[in-house]
């Protein structure tokens, strides 16, 4: 069985552990408690040095460095098979590592307990657990094996829910069970919060308000681990991204600098006496006064625009894949 399948598991009463699966991917190791340890920074909420895991002979994560500070936003990108699961399973302690030095919120996850479980959220795709428990029941219930959670009623009004806190989870709409899915994740008000694909399925009104609720939490100083195919998402709400590829790091950074992007030339199109017209310059500013001055006012379909962040991750995935 799939560690992460754990997640969302157990009944009523029990530790943590119970469903967050707490022992897999353990080993002897102590836990190294705070502070620097092996020249790691453990004021950072992940650090990450030299990571690998390998399926058989197969290299899924290859050597991968990490830090993402406290109260980051932080978003992992990267194609199919990159090894961002496998990554973030580790970092959530349910995957063994190969190799490598990892420390999220200051602990080793191989040697993670129950206390630190509670300080982590954790935002799966749903498990249909409890179907047949109402909205308020399900986030009471998961409350409780936290030492000190949110309120459950406000967490349900946090992710949209209020109106459906008396409905049973198995009438809810793909959407809205995603919002539960959040709810569960926030209610023990974790200080670091892993988003997996958190938008899937959302349509756009409920993707802009849960891009909301990431900033609200993000302000309140909860760190972010982000993991979406939607750059737009990432763009929206990520303080850096870092982009994987093989297993590897091909680069971290904010996402207006990512590949070189706020270097890269602008498009100025517009619509020309013949027909659609397009110029790609580093001085944007000049041809637009350039194109008034010859339309003597508004320059027709005038739109001046720069490579989006999905354009730039294009053309480095596409050129690492060459
Ligand atoms: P996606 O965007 O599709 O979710 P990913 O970046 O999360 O991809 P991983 O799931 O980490 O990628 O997979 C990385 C590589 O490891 C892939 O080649 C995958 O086939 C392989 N892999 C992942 N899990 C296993 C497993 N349990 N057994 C064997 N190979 C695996």
């Amino acid at each position: 069985m799939d560690d992460r399948s754990l997640v969302g598991r157990g009944g009523s009463g029990g530790s943590i552990d119970r469903w967050t699966g707490a022992s897999a991917g353990r080993s002897s190791r102590p836990g190294p408690g705070t502070g620097t340890v092996d020249g790691m920074n453990d004021d950072s909420a992940i650090t990450v040095r030299g990571l690998r895991k390998s399926y058989g002979a197969h290299a899924a994560v290859d050597g991968l460095d990490l830090v993402v500070p406290r109260g980051e936003v932080f978003s992992l990108l990267g194609p199919n098979g990159a090894g961002k699961t496998t990554t973030i399973e580790i970092l959530e302690g349910y995957r063994r590592r190969d190799g490598g030095d990892v420390r999220v919120l200051g602990v080793d996850p191989s040697a993670g307990d129950s206390d630190w479980r509670s300080r982590l959220g954790i935002v799966l795709q749903s498990t249909g657990e409890f179907e047949e428990l109402t909205v308020a029941e399900v986030v009471d219930h998961f409350a409780h094996y936290y030492p000190s959670p949110d309120d459950a009623g406000a967490v349900i009004e946090r992710v949209g829910l209020t109106e459906k806190r008396r409905a049973r989870a198995k009438t809810l709409s793909g959407g809205q069970q995603r919002r539960l899915d959040v709810a569960l994740g926030i209610i023990g008000r974790p200080e670091l919060l892993f988003l997996d694909e958190p938008t899937t399925g959302f349509d756009p009104v409920a993707r802009r308000e849960f891009w909301e609720l990431v900033r609200d939490l993000a302000k309140s100083g909860t760190t972010i681990m982000l993991t979406t195919h939607y750059l737009d998402e990432a763009e929206a709400l990520a303080d850096r991204v870092a982009v994987i590829a093989g297993g590897q790091l091909v680069e971290v950074a904010t996402p207006d600098m990512l590949g070189g992007r706020h270097r890269a030339q602008a498009t100025v199109s517009w619509r020309g006496p013949d027909g659609p017209l397009t110029v790609a310059t580093d001085t944007p500013s000049a041809l637009v006064c350039e194109l008034t001055a010859q339309f003597a006012g508004e320059v027709p379909e005038l739109l001046v625009s720069r490579p989006t962040l999905e354009d730039t991750y294009l053309r480095m995935i596409g050129e690492g894949s060459r």
